[in-house]
C-alpha cells in the first residue's frame, strides 16, 4: 500500500487524523513480478537452442578448415556474428529481469562487503580476458545489506566499465571506509560521459546516443535498478566522468 499525505497529532502526540490518499499497489507489483518472470523464463528458454546453434557452427567451422570454400566460410562467420549478437541480447534480458526482481524485495543480513567485492571481481576475471580488473581492498568491513542485490549492483558497474571501455584497458575496483560509510568505486579508462549525460545515466531507459555506443547492446535499465537497490539500503550512488577520459562510478553504504 502506498500512502501520501499528512498526519495530525493532538497535544499528547497521539495521531488523530490523516489527510491524503492511500493506494493499493499490490496488483501493480504482482503485474510487474509476472512480467518479469515471463521475460526471465523466455530468455532462459531461448538460451538452449542458441547453445546448440553455437555448437553446430563450431563443428561446421572445424570441418571447413580443410576446405577452401570462401562462400561457406563467409556464411559461417556471419552466422557466428548473429549468434553472438543474440546471445548478448538474451544475457541483457536475463540481467534486466534479475535486477528487476532484485529491487522488489530486500533481504538484509550482516556480511563482509570487502570480501564480497573481492569474490565478485575474481569471478568476473575468470570469464573476461579483454580487460584487466584490479582490486584494492581493506581488511573487513561489515554492512547490513542484501548480499545478492549488492553483488548485482557491483557486477553491473564492472560490466559497464568493461562494455564502455576499449579492450586491453584497466578497470580499477576499490573498497574504502570513509567516515561511517563504506565506499566502492569502479574506475574505467573508457569513453566517459558528456556533462549533459552525467545527470541522466541513472534514469530508466536512458542510453547515450553516439557512434561509439550504437553497437553496444543494452537496455538503459541497469544503472536505474542499481540506484533503486542502493537507495533502498539508505546508500548513495553517483558518477564522476569526463568525455573521452574515463568514468568512475561510486556507491556507498552505511557501515
Ligand atoms: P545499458 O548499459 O544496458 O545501456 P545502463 O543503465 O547500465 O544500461 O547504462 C546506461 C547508459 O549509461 C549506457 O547506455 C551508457 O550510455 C552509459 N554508461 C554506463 N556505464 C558507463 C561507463 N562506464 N562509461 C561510459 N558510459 C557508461
Amino acid at each position: 500500500v502506498r500512502a501520501k499525505g499528512q498526519a495530525y497529532f493532538d497535544q499528547n502526540d497521539e495521531p488523530v487524523r490523516f489527510v491524503g490518499s492511500v493506494l493499493d499497489i499490490t496488483e501493480q507489483k504482482e503485474d510487474e513480478l509476472r512480467k518479469n518472470d515471463f521475460i526471465g523464463m523466455v530468455s532462459h528458454e531461448l538460451k538452449t537452442p542458441l547453445t546448440s546453434l553455437k555448437a553446430i557452427i563450431q563443428m561446421a567451422n572445424l570441418k571447413l578448415k580443410n576446405t577452401d570454400d570462401a562462400f561457406l566460410a563467409g556464411a559461417m562467420e556471419k552466422a557466428n556474428v548473429q549468434v553472438k549478437r543474440m546471445t548478448n541480447m538474451i544475457n541483457g534480458f536475463l540481467n534486466v529481469s534479475r535486477l528487476e526482481s532484485a529491487k522488489l524485495q530486500i533481504d538484509k543480513h550482516k556480511f563482509d562487503l570487502a570480501e564480497m567485492i573481492e569474490e565478485t571481481v575474481k569471478e568476473i576475471n575468470l570469464t573476461i580476458t579483454s580487460h584487466a580488473i584490479e582490486f584494492e581492498r581493506i581488511n573487513t568491513v561489515f554492512v547490513n545489506a542484501d548480499r545478492d542485490k549488492i553483488i548485482s549492483v557491483a557486477t553491473n558497474l564492472i560490466s559497464n566499465a568493461i562494455k564502455y571501455s576499449p579492450k586491453g584497458k584497466v578497470v580499477e575496483v576499490k573498497c574504502e571506509v570513509i567516515g561511517d560509510n563504506v565506499q566502492v568505486s569502479v574506475k574505467d579508462e573508457g569513453m566517459g560521459l558528456k556533462p549533459q549525460d552525467v545527470s541522466k545515466v541513472f534514469d530508466r531507459y536512458f542510453r547515450v546516443e553516439s557512434n561509439h555506443t550504437r553497437h553496444i547492446a543494452g537496455f538503459g535499465i541497469g544503472l536505474y535498478l542499481s540506484a533503486e537497490i542502493i537507495h533502498r539500503h539508505d546508500g548513495k550512488i553517483w558518477v564522476e566522468s569526463e568525455s573521452d577520459n574515463g568514468s568512475t562510478f561510486y556507491f556507498s553504504l552505511p557501515i
